[in-house]
């Protein structure tokens, strides 16, 4: 199934051809026909047809001054705030929690005239590769049911895959928007850190998280992109720089590179080696791209990135009690203490655990400088090295995965296998570069798969033209 195009849809509603209360049914419509693929976790029905009348009407009563997100249905993971309705990072600890606020990107959408459809299935609090990590249970891909969507963000990609909503929003701590948008053929954006606003995102790992934008075209990733961007008194790594008006930024004149180390055909399918090429061929028609770039430290940013994040993990998710929100275990406790061993024993998954379990393995005495802060210098040495490359050209390409979607259950058993599977997009989120993956083979017959490519940072516009150009190729 083709999924959907909110500037497609916006120009028919422009011209009284539609309604928002007909495209929000639509929605809702293939939501309920493939509920199987399991990728919302709650549908917010009643809400979303009430107020896509509303603006029906908006538009009825003033056609003049049309609000630039009217009618655009967004799907939201399940570990961004939205006022009044439960959030749970796909964790049974938050299973019943209800947001007493909004993230700021969800109040901006909503500002400019979106519509918020639903939450979407997500592992737990973010952690892992394939949305098997799920108290809701996995999502199945849209493309094929035996597959995994991918993951963190396995819904909201499947949202989009499969025509339930425009855009979705995710988030991207270690590659969690770009791996499922390559698994499931959509377009996937991690900004710039700090250039979408954190405030009302459940926290995974702070210094690496970032709200990420997915959708079926460039045009609907970049116009909602623009618009929850910016500066935002309540998140201080928020970054003050203007936001540009993506989509109107298109330039042909960029300069690209590829990281040789990435391209090793003993850890990519041939076939995906084959359309990278091919992709590569397609770009060197009209743009130098310089190959034989070297990037050493390839074989160290799934340990370093590894490190830190469950470090930052142990430390975020202490704060998961129980007693004033969370999970409440029945099981009598004589003790703080006991009371909170039964709530997080049976709150938390198993990989959540072994998370926290490493993180505080990590930042432990004895261990503290051997594993954390070496990985802080490696972190380090990897952004240097990433930024050296920056000072002769705009664009990093690599492959966003290695393989296309796995097989549902083929390596949720082996973590150490899933962590390997997330080397090209932890790289991003380690230096905090804007990085994207946009499809290259959509071909019917086969799993999709995508290409990465990463910017400057704040330059996410060479990213959009890039994706740009990569739509037109055949
Ligand atoms: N797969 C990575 C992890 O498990 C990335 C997750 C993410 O980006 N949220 O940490």
């Amino acid at each position: 199934m083709k999924g959907k195009s909110y500037q497609t849809f916006r120009a028919a509603l422009l011209k009284g051809e539609t309604s928002i209360l007909d495209e929000v049914k639509s929605c809702i419509k293939n939501a309920k026909q493939h509920s199987e693929h399991n990728f919302y976790v709650e549908l917010f029905e009643e809400e979303a047809l009430s107020k896509a009348q509303t603006l029906d009407n908006l538009l009825k009563e003033d056609k003049t001054h049309v609000l630039p997100l009217l009618g655009c249905i967004i799907s939201i993971k399940d570990n961004i705030c939205f006022l009044g309705h439960k959030a749970s990072a796909g964790s049974k600890m938050l299973n019943n929690f209800r947001s007493s606020y909004s993230a700021t990107a969800v109040q901006r959408l909503e500002e400019q005239g979106a519509i918020i459809i639903g939450r979407t299935n997500c592992d737990e609090f973010g952690m892992g590769s394939t949305n098997e990590n799920s108290f809701y249970g996995p999502v199945k891909n849209g493309k094929d049911k035996t597959k995994v969507s991918g993951g963190s963000s396995g819904g909201a990609a499947v949202s989009v895959q499969l025509g339930c909503c425009h855009v979705a929003l995710g988030s991207d701590t270690g590659g969690s928007v770009r791996q499922p948008a390559s698994f499931c053929g959509v377009y996937g954006i991690k900004p710039t850190y700090g250039r979408v606003s954190r405030w009302g995102l459940i926290s995974y790992a702070s210094s690496f998280d970032q709200i990420g934008v997915l959708a079926n075209n460039v045009h609907d990733m970049a116009t909602v992109l623009e618009h929850i961007a910016g500066a935002d008194g309540k998140d201080s790594t928020a970054l003050n720089d203007p936001v540009p008006r993506f989509n109107m930024m298109h330039s042909s004149d960029l300069s690209y590179a590829v990281l040789d180390s990435t391209l090793d055909a003993s850890i990519i399918e041939p076939e995906m080696l084959g359309g990278f090429q091919n992709a590569l061929g397609y770009i060197g028609q009209d743009s130098s791209i310089s190959s034989g770039i070297k990037f050493d430290l390839l074989d160290y940013v799934v340990p370093c990135y590894y490190i830190l994040t469950t470090a930052e993990a142990s430390s975020n998710l202490g704060r998961y009690d129980g007693i004033r929100y969370g999970h409440n275990s029945e099981k009598v406790a004589e003790t703080y203490l006991e009371k909170m061993v039964n709530n997080r024993s049976e709150g938390f998954g198993l990989e959540v655990k072994r998370r926290i379990m490493s993180g505080i393995y990590v930042l432990s005495q004895g261990f503290f400088d051997v594993y954390y802060q070496k990985a802080q210098k490696v972190r380090q040495l990897i952004i240097e090295e990433i930024e050296t490359i920056f000072t002769k050209y705009d664009i990093l390409l690599l492959p966003t995965a290695s393989t296309t979607a796995f097989d549902l259950g083929s390596i949720s058993n082996d973590p150490i296998k899933m962590y390997h599977s997330d080397i090209f997009t932890v790289l991003a989120n380690i230096t905090g570069n804007p990085a994207i993956s946009v499809p290259i083979n959509n071909m019917e017959a086969n799993m999709p798969f995508g290409m990465q490519a990463i910017a400057k940072k704040g330059n996410e516009a060479a990213l959009i033209s890039f994706a740009e150009k990569m739509s037109h190729m055949a």
